[in-house]
């Protein structure tokens, strides 16, 4: 069977990474942009690594110019969610790539992708919600406007802050002030951690960040004693097994090559609170209907272990009580 129209609760994606290739090379020809080499000849995203994935992903951001790109951006990326049955998601958004840290542009930029997300929730029936995100590798310096940008429009769509890029750049504890303004502003916390940096990366996120969920999270199985305060604390892992495979995420000092090896499945029966997410599905040739199917098959979860899934993502999610509401309607009517 497949998975594709089962409803589904995502809550780890980067909204420009989530952009199907076909709209950036679009993006690309109307402004004259030549963009010409992220591309391979079938008219996927090319890339060696992860460093040259973020290379990637930044050349296709320059397409992205204004508003007005944003609003298409969001409606596209919405469209071809909905279509694998995601009734709920949130998505990575940074001031970095919108408006350059100034909070006024910060705010234009969030009105046109809120208004492709209110269309997107009258016409296809998925939410849409955003964390405002610290992109790691432009330096802590530059984390500061972007937590200033998350607290003035923490609200309706702005529901919570997070870091997300190069994961070896500094340490957690280097990015604690831009953590702490939203963490006294209310805001819910995430970070990326674990995906390439272990267990201790995993650790200091936890102490130093203080974050509710955690990005990837991966790492942690290294280390039991770990697992177990992950387990004790309550904290959900956004995991992205489709990411860490395409990618070769770091797990045992080595790169992760089979599904099999995945360690979802190890975390789960430790009792850590899972969830699924595809991250930035074209880069990597996901979707979450490919994520469902491939743990259906790699670990034989079933139509039972799914639902228990989307109840832990909608349980973790940063969204208020009446969407909450609202999306565990549409996860009970199928
Ligand atoms: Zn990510």
């Amino acid at each position: 069977m497949t998975y594709k129209s089962m409803p589904k609760v995502e809550l780890h994606t980067h909204l420009e990474g989530c952009a199907p290739p076909a709209f950036i090379r679009g993006l690309a020809q109307e402004k004259s942009i030549d963009i010409s080499g992220i591309f391979n000849a079938d008219g996927t995203y090319a890339y060696r690594d992860f460093n040259h994935f973020l290379e990637v992903y930044e050349a296709a951001c320059t397409t992205l110019q204004g508003p007005e790109d944003f609003y298409r951006l969001t409606k596209a990326v919405l469209e071809e969610s909905a279509s694998h049955g995601i009734v709920y998601q949130e998505t990575f958004v940074s001031p970095d790539f919108c408006g350059g840290g100034d909070v006024t542009a910060w705010r234009e930029y969030l009105a046109a992708m809120q208004t492709a997300a209110d269309e997107a929730d009258r016409d296809l029936g998925i939410t849409l919600k955003g964390v405002v995100t610290v992109i790691r590798h432009f330096g802590p310096e530059a984390s500061k406007p972007t937590a200033t940008c998350a607290v003035e429009t923490f609200g309706d769509f702005i529901t919570g802050f997070g870091m997300a890029g190069g994961e070896m750049v500094g340490r957690p504890g280097d990015y604690a002030y831009a953590f702490d303004m939203a963490r006294e502003a209310g805001m819910p916390l995430t970070c990326h951690a674990g995906e390439w940096g272990g267990p201790s990366m995993v650790a200091e996120t936890l102490r130093d960040l203080k974050v509710d969920l955690i990005g990837h999270g991966i790492g942690a199985i290294e280390d039991s004693n770990l697992v177990r305060q992950i387990v004790e604390s309550g904290v959900t892992l956004e995991v992205c097994p489709g990411s860490n495979v395409f990618l070769k995420a770091n797990v045992f000092g080595k790169g992760l090559e089979r599904w099999g090896d995945h360690p979802i499945q190890k975390l789960r029966d430790a009792g850590v609170k899972v969830t699924v997410s595809t991250d930035d599905p074209p880069f990597f040739g996901t979707t979450m209907t490919d994520e469902f199917n491939m743990l259906a098959q790699t670990f034989d979860w079933t139509e039972d272990d799914f639902r228990t899934l989307n109840q832990t993502a909608l349980d973790a999610a940063f969204c208020d009580a009446d969407t909450r509401a609202t999306v565990a309607k549409r996860l009970e009517t199928e």
